[in-house]
């Protein structure tokens, strides 16, 4: 543990930081264009450390831990989760199709060993310009949904954190729409604007589940 200071106010570090002079322990990364990269990609350069606060922190674990425990509720449920996602990186070329398709696996992989089932992953590759029928707000992907798993829209319900998501619900016509807050951003500024307002706005997938379920009694 290492004693710091962040904007002024005293705090630490969960791990030692490199002494004065020490070599750089080595490390691995994700860079901007989403290539993995290693210590020994940076030699002869000068590297900063830049520590951000709340990586790796309670932050991430409690959002991790809602989502699979939401993904675990609506299983047990029998309810079938179709995942669909803006994955405009492709078109963009700074993600190939296959990391793509590993990161889905990985995903996949996570919800199913804490108890949950994925029955899709949908994704539309194409850049905003391509004006393809798929990428969010537009309905595609959820009607190749339909059309593969057999889905009355109207007894589906559409979960997002974006107000692309809720118009893409909207534009599909399925039955209701949540706008979760837990997202990056408000989404209610831009709805507002779409004229489109969600049946219902929670705080998280955890909430949203909750409407969907009911409250849920606790486990014995
Ligand atoms: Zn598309």
């Amino acid at each position: 543990m290492a004693d710091i200071t962040l904007q002024g106010n005293p705090c630490h570090t969960n791990g030692e930081l490199p002494a004065v002079g020490a070599a750089l322990p080595a490390f691995s990364l994700v860079d901007g264009e989403l290539n993995n990269r290693t210590l020994d990609d940076y030699a002869g350069k000068r590297k900063l450390i830049s520590i951000v606060p709340s990586l790796d922190t309670g932050v991430c674990a409690k959002s991790t831990k809602v989502f699979n425990e939401a993904m675990a509720a609506l299983t047990a449920a029998d309810i079938p989760i179709i995942v669909v996602t803006n994955q405009s990186a492709v078109a963009r070329g700074l993600m190939t199709p296959e990391t793509l398709a590993d990161m889905h696996r990985r995903l996949d992989r996570i919800v199913t060993s804490n108890g949950g089932r994925i029955q899709a992953i949908l994704h539309c590759p194409h850049h905003p310009d391509d004006r393809c029928g798929c990428r969010k707000p537009q309905p595609g992907m959820i009607f190749k949904a339909r059309t593969r798993y057999d889905l009355d829209l109207k007894e589906t319900i559409m979960i997002g954190d974006r107000a692309s998501d809720i118009a893409c619900g909207r534009a599909a016509g399925c039955g209701v729409t949540i706008l979760v807050r837990s997202g990056p951003q408000d989404a209610r500024p831009k709805l507002a604007g779409l004229g489109i307002w969600p049946d219902g706005i929670v705080a998280d997938l955890a909430a949203a589940v909750q409407t969907i379920l009911g409250p849920q009694d606790a486990p014995p």
